[in-house]
Order: C-alpha cells, then structure tokens, then sequence
C-alpha cells in the first residue's frame, strides 16, 4: 500500500471544530497513515499560539518561579478541545504531567514543546491511532543541532512496525533526554522527516491557504495560485519571504524525490500547490515565471576606487571586513571600478561605522558610502531560461512604472533575476512585474 505522510499546522489544530475537519481529511484516505501536527494556532486573529504562550510560560517561570496564570490558559484550551470533540478521556493528567515537567526542566525549549505534544496525543484519540512521543525518535546532540541520519535510522526502525501513528512535531531529545526543537514553524521539517524516513510517495502538508501563489496577496490583487514549482523555486522564493512552508523542510524529501502537496485544510478540494524535484519540461516551456517574492529592509555598501579591477585581491579584502564583524552579505555586483555589497539591515545594524572605517583603512578607496531603504525583490522560474528577453521586460516594465533600478543580478543557473529598488517603490515594483508576466 501507498504510504503518505501528512502534517497539520496550527489552524487545522487550533479548535475541536478545525480538528474535526482534520481528521475527515485523514480519513479519508486509508494510505494517510503518519499524521504529524503542530501546537493549537490562533482561533481568530485576537487570538494567541500555544506556543507562544508556552514561551511566556518559561519566560515566567524564569522570573518568578512558576507559571500558572499562563498555563491555566492552556489548560483551558486543550479542556474545551476534549470535551468538544466528545472524546471520552481524561486530558488532565497530561496537563499537570506538562507543567510539573515545566518548572522542573526550565527549559524554554522543553516548554515550547509541549503545545504539539498535547496536540498529537489528543488528536491520536481522536483517530484511533497510536501516539508515538518525537523524543523517542527525532535525534538531536546535547548542543541541540539536529541528527538527520540518526533520525531516518530511528523513525524508519521504529515506525517499521506501527502500522498508524501521530507524531508531534517540532522537537526530538539528545541522549540525555532533554528536549531540544526545530526553530518556529519547524513541524514541517517533522513531517518531511517522517516521509524520508517510511519512504512516502508524497508529503502532504495541510494549512489555511491553498498552497503558494504567484506573488504577496498583500500587494498584488488577486494573484494565480502556483500549481507546481521546483525544490530550487520554492527555496529561492521562500528566502525571499514567501512562507507557507519552513524553508528547511525541502532537504530531507528532496534526498529521495517525495513531492510535497500544500493544502488546504479548509478548501479541501483544492489542488493546492505541488513541489517536485522536476517540473516536467513542457510545462517550463509553456511558462514564463513562476512567482515573485521580496523582502524590504536593505542597505548597499558601494565602493569606488580607480583601478579597482587591476588590484588583486580587492573584494577578498572587502569581505574580510564583512566576515570579521560576523555580517552575512547578499549580493555583491561590481563594476570595473565599482563595488556593491548588499546587506539586510539587521546584519549591519550598529556596525555602520566601524565597518566603514576599517574598509577605508585595508583598501583605501577614493569613496565609500552606505546607501539605506532598499527593497530587494526576486523574479523566479524554471521558464525563464527558455523566454529569450525576459530580463528586457522585467526592465522595461519597471521603466515604464517610473521605478529606478539600484542593483540587477541574475543568478547564473537563470532561475532568478533580483533587482533592488527603492522602499517606496517596493509594492508598485511587484505590481509592475507582475502584470508584465500575469499572461505569460
Ligand atoms: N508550534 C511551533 C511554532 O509555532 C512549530 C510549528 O507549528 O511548526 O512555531
């Protein structure tokens, strides 16, 4: 039989009524057998994450020594699930096992566990099948850096002989049992990690949205969803800021080919968005991009000196300044006696000067200037290396719009163009891109 692995995120957890849902989805389908889930999300938008609060909880009982104004919201929480679902079992023990843990471990990493620990036991009761507790098989090192081959041997072991089974998300355990997490968002690397590990033919990952769509809804009016893009597509767009999935969960599926499904656990007879490792070529041919993804919050470090081409070592010095006060850049396009050095604002901030400063001093430019309030954005697709001309109208679109061009760098495999412009330019940049390529 088919094996599939699916995961579901914080709204398809987040009430009796979502979770109901949740498990119609799962089963439905008899070859749905690993179920991963996340922590309760928010009901409404006034609403809060379990984890969050179960953050708040450690960060409460770092001060004060207990925690249970906060965790009494928690209870309430996972109290009105049971009983609204109508489960005939007792979540109380597990609540007070939960915050006992707590205080004991003082973990903020134990606590923040705990929101998909008690939501993988309650929906294992509400499926009727087996819990299996991610500590058992999610291998981490005492420093908290995760084992992804230890993993795969455990989870494959153990699963082996379970025939149905709901695995939290989110965590695993060192050999010392303490509890270690993904960083937030990280039950989807879970679930990625399960269908490595039982060798799924797909990961099906259940949310509120019907997979990615071509650009920000925020932004663009009505943007096409994205019925099928690449590994290398998604991490391009999801680096630049389009987060339906946790961008390390393409690594473990990728290594044995199994697509990953984004659904939609409220619409779902919606195709939602597939990620393969190939996009079949006719498909490719037939497109032009794929999405449009960016990020605001950048600064260019532009660098002027004559003869720069001629001075060996120029830019090797330059990045030696950058690695020295720990600044990861972005991109560096030159000139013949230029340099820009791109960099995210939270890299540079407060080390302005001095890097500046100690640049002056290893090169010796003629000038050097920090220049603030870029907008990076990037155009992705497989189809733009079969579409002569396609940074031409990316251009002439943002010419048209009235929108100056800071920086253009065009990866070298031909899936990326970016460009940086200015802030105030960001939304009408997207939009111009956009509506040139909307229809090809
Ligand atoms: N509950 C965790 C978070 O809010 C992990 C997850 O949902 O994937 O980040």
């Amino acid at each position: 039989m088919k094996v599939k692995v699916v995961k579901f995120g914080g709204t398809s957890m987040a009430d009796a009524k979502a979770i109901t849902q949740s498990a119609k989805i799962v089963l439905s389908d008899e070859s749905r057998r690993y179920v991963v889930v996340s922590a309760p999300g928010k009901r409404n938008s006034q609403d809060h994450k379990v984890t969050d609060l179960l953050y708040a909880c450690y960060h409460d009982i770092e001060i004060n020594g207990e925690c249970k104004a906060t965790f009494d919201k928690i209870r309430v929480r996972f109290r009105e699930i049971v009983q609204d679902l109508g489960l005939d079992f007792d979540i109380e023990p597990y609540l007070d096992k939960a915050e006992e843990e707590m205080l004991k471990y003082r973990s903020s990493e134990f606590c923040a566990s705990r929101g998909e620990y008690l939501s993988a036991v309650v929906f294992s009761k509400k499926l009727g099948y087996q819990f299996v507790d991610a500590k058992d098989i999610f291998v981490f090192s005492d420093r908290g850096e995760f084992d992804a081959e230890a993993t795969n041997a455990k989870v494959g072991e153990t699963l082996k002989n379970i025939e149905r089974a709901v695995i939290p998300g989110f965590f695993g355990a060192d050999e010392n049992g303490n509890v270690h997490t993904f960083s937030r968002g990280g039950s989807d690397v879970s679930g990625a990690v399960i269908a490595r590990a039982v060798g799924a033919s797909i990961y099906e990952n259940w949310t509120d949205v019907s997979g990615f769509l071509t650009s920000d809804p925020r932004i663009v009016n009505n943007p096409a969803p994205i019925e099928m893009l690449s590994y290398r597509e998604l991490r391009e767009l999801s680096y630049m800021g389009a987060n339906v999935l946790h961008p390390e969960s393409i690594f473990p599926v990728r290594i044995s080919n199994i697509p990953i499904n984004i659904r939609n656990t409220f619409m779902p007879e919606a195709k939602g968005t597939m990620i393969v490792s190939q996009v079949p070529q006719e498909r490719i041919k037939e497109s032009s991009i794929t999405g449009i993804a960016g990020k605001k919050g950048y600064s260019i470090v532009f660098i002027e000196k004559s003869m720069m081409n001629s001075e060996l070592g120029f830019a090797r010095r330059v990045l030696s300044v950058f690695e020295y006060y720990n600044v990861s850049f972005e991109h560096m396009p030159s000139g013949i006696d230029t340099l820009s050095i791109v960099v995210a604002d939270s890299e540079i901030a407060g080390k302005e000067d001095v890097i500046v400063d100690r640049i002056q001093k290893t090169v010796n430019p003629d000038h050097i200037e920090i220049k603030t309030g870029v907008s990076l954005i990037a155009t992705v697709g497989h189809g733009m290396s079969y579409n002569p001309g396609m940074a031409a109208r990316l251009c002439s679109a943002l010419a048209k719009a009235n929108i100056n061009i800071k920086m253009i760098d065009q990866g070298s495999s031909e899936l990326n163009i970016i460009v940086a412009v200015a802030t105030g330019d960001y939304e009408n940049a997207i939009n111009a891109i956009y509506n040139e390529f909307k229809n090809r």
